[in-house]
């Protein structure tokens, strides 16, 4: 056998070896790097020893309940979707509120399970309470959502991530989401989506540019054959 086994914790996991993260008790940093932009997360990505799933599991830095990973835009965007296109039952609805409001309730119907399932909960019969996902999917039943041009300013195919701007919030400022959202919405492959103009419902109120949730991307509207046969006339005077 090789050294290894006697350093399950050092950075031999990892090819090349590279420094500790700093960040979190389990991964290099070079892992992290690559966790945090990606949706596999830290216990996703090619580990020269796979028994290193199960230390890297939680890791922090990648994690889908820490702001600005990519398996955290995911499930910010799935709590929007779900509660923008699918929302739960009011019975389920009911409990997650009175959750959030710190009242107490009876969940007859045993909501509960499925709100944790959901990860919109956790805790258990002795202490319910609600995460933080639990919280964005309340918020996203009332916030307002506005159809707005996005711009797509870049995209980086190697993390998947995409800079746009959605002019209906800042004209300038660049918003990070998931390349393939985009990609997949309107069937366009990665590197053609920049300098694209595409429309997508957004919570335009939003202050932080990571807290904007992109749904309903789509190729705008196409212009219309009378705006076309419009044109050579105007042209024409
Ligand atoms: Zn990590």
């Amino acid at each position: 056998m090789t050294h290894t086994c006697n350093e399950p914790f050092g950075p031999l996991y990892q090819r090349p070896p590279s420094a500790p993260c700093p960040n979190c008790p389990c991964c290099t940093a070079n892992l992290c790097e690559k966790g945090r932009n990606s949706v596999m997360q830290c216990h996703g990505q090619r580990l020269a020893d796979s028994r290193m799933v199960a230390l890297v599991a939680s890791c922090p830095c990648s994690a889908d309940t820490t702001r600005g990973t990519h398996a955290w835009r995911v499930a910010q965007t799935r709590a929007v979707k779900h509660a923008t296109e699918q929302p739960l039952p009011k019975a389920a609805e009911w409990v997650l509120r009175a959750l959030a409001g710190g009242e107490s309730f009876e969940d007859p119907t045993e909501e509960l399970h499925g709100l944790r399932a959901r990860r919109y909960a956790d805790g258990d019969e002795n202490a319910w309470r609600i995460t933080q996902l639990g919280r964005r999917y309340l918020l996203a039943l009332e916030e307002p959502r506005y159809t707005s041009a996005v711009h797509v300013n870049s995209v980086d195919v190697k993390t998947r991530a995409a800079k746009v701007v959605v002019l209906g919030w800042h004209m300038e400022r660049e918003v990070t989401v998931l390349a393939d959202f985009l990609a997949q919405a309107v069937n366009v492959e990665l590197p053609d989506l920049p300098g694209r103009y595409l429309d997508a419902k957004a919570n335009l109120g939003a202050a932080d540019p990571d807290d904007l949730v992109l749904t309903r991307i789509q190729m705008p509207a196409p212009i219309t054959d009378d705006y076309v046969a419009v044109r050579p006339l105007g042209g024409a005077r």
